[in-house]
């Protein structure tokens, strides 16, 4: 490890290192801490950690699916995931996460290739983009690279780019779920979450359909003074001086497979 961390790697991601790890809060087993069953194991990644620090610091451990206690060693919970997210998606798991460990910073799996599943390689990335996930990309079951699907890496690199322009959302704004604003629709594929950073806001909304762009109306109980929408592949749109009575309300094409995000500003 320590020779890994020498040869100026960024980081490295510790395979299977929660693959059979419980912590037990049982009081019958006759082990005082929850931990014991998994502490040879902390033990072995304070050791890698200290390695690592004499080499570079900044060297990045990431471990699979590592939870609370490991992450005084580990940096990244590296979440593989299943093929198929319907049910954590639709269960709200996401979401909760998000809002509850805020930083925790957890990947999702993105594939290029077709799997039997209802959600794109593009939908993954978008589910990622709007619940501040890292893309954790996997091309063709680790087998292939970005070169090998063009299209693909080039809605990658939008997303990132957009990612840039609102990092401060997420990496200090609060993650607000889709509270503070309302979106009135009956279609099951649009979905939408909100942050906040002192008085501004970033509404995400993203459309699962991977045929039809849906046009939804978005109402938010604040009065910004402008406001920028996101897509990737469209020109950044600025709407320099909004004047609103009531509350903030706008109608939103949202294309098929696509997301756009809404920053309301409280300044011009
Ligand atoms: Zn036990």
């Amino acid at each position: 490890m320590r020779k890994l961390a020498g040869l100026g790697l960024d980081g490295i991601m510790l395979d299977e290192w929660a693959s059979g790890i419980v912590y037990c809060f049982s009081k019958e087993h006759g082990h005082n801490d929850p931990v014991d069953p998994a502490r040879g194991q902390l033990q072995l990644g304070k050791m890698i950690r200290e390695e690592c620090d004499k080499v570079n610091p900044n060297f990045m451990l990431a471990g699979e699916e590592i939870w609370d206690a490991a992450f005084q060693y580990l940096d990244l919970s590296f979440a593989r995931g299943s093929f198929d997210i319907t049910e954590e998606y639709n269960s709200g798991a996401f979401q909760i996460m998000k809002y509850t460990f805020p930083y925790f910073i957890r990947t999702l799996e993105v594939h290029n290739v077709n799997l039997p599943c209802p959600f794109s390689a593009i939908a993954r990335v978008n589910i990622a983009f709007a619940y501040g996930m890292v893309f954790s990309v996997c091309i063709d079951s680790y087998r292939g690279t970005l070169d090998d699907c063009p299209e693909f890496a080039n809605y990658l690199k939008e997303v990132i780019k957009i990612r840039k322009y609102l990092r401060r959302y997420f990496g200090e704004g609060i993650f607000r779920d889709t509270l503070e604003a309302k979106i009135v629709t009956q279609s099951k594929n649009i979905n939408y979450a909100t942050y906040k950073k002192g008085n501004d806001k970033l509404i995400i909304v993203w459309n699962t359909d991977q045929k039809k762009n849906l046009t939804i109306p978005i109402s938010v109980e604040i009065k910004p003074k402008s406001v920028r929408i996101y897509s990737p592949f469209q020109k950044i749109i600025t709407y320099p001086q909004v004047k609103v009575s009531g509350p903030f309300e706008m109608k939103v094409e949202v294309p098929a497979d696509r997301f756009v995000a809404l920053e309301l500003l409280s300044k011009v």
